[in-house]
């Protein structure tokens, strides 16, 4: 059984300890419950709305004015894809479930 005390996670924010009772979790570190605040405009955070970024963390609203929705990726192709759904599915399910053409004449 380890017990190695020299392996205390450090705080990113203050650079103190931090025990597992006030842990918070993020960007492959562990960060004082009262150190774990968006990066920008200081609003304490949680696991449901911490975003990271190379080793900081901020909130949803803050990391998206700052680096955007997804970080990565415009949409590219994004214009393809009405058409090619929408016409994939027409076709197959109206095939089947239309009845009327053959009882019209
Ligand atoms: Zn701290
Ligand atoms: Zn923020």
């Amino acid at each position: 059984m380890p017990f190695v005390a020299a392996e205390q996670p450090k705080c990113p924010k203050c650079g103190k300890s931090v025990y597992t009772a006030e842990e918070r979790i993020a960007a492959n570190a562990k960060w004082h419950k009262s150190c774990f605040k968006c990066g920008l405009c200081q609003k304490l955070l949680d696991s449901t709305n911490v975003t990271e970024h190379n080793g900081e963390i901020f909130c949803r609203h803050c990391y998206g004015r700052k680096f955007g929705p997804k970080g990565v990726g415009f949409g590219q192709g994004a214009g393809t894809l009405g058409m090619d759904v929408g016409e994939h599915l027409g076709n197959r399910t109206s095939e089947m479930t239309n009845t009327h053409h053959s009882t019209n004449f």
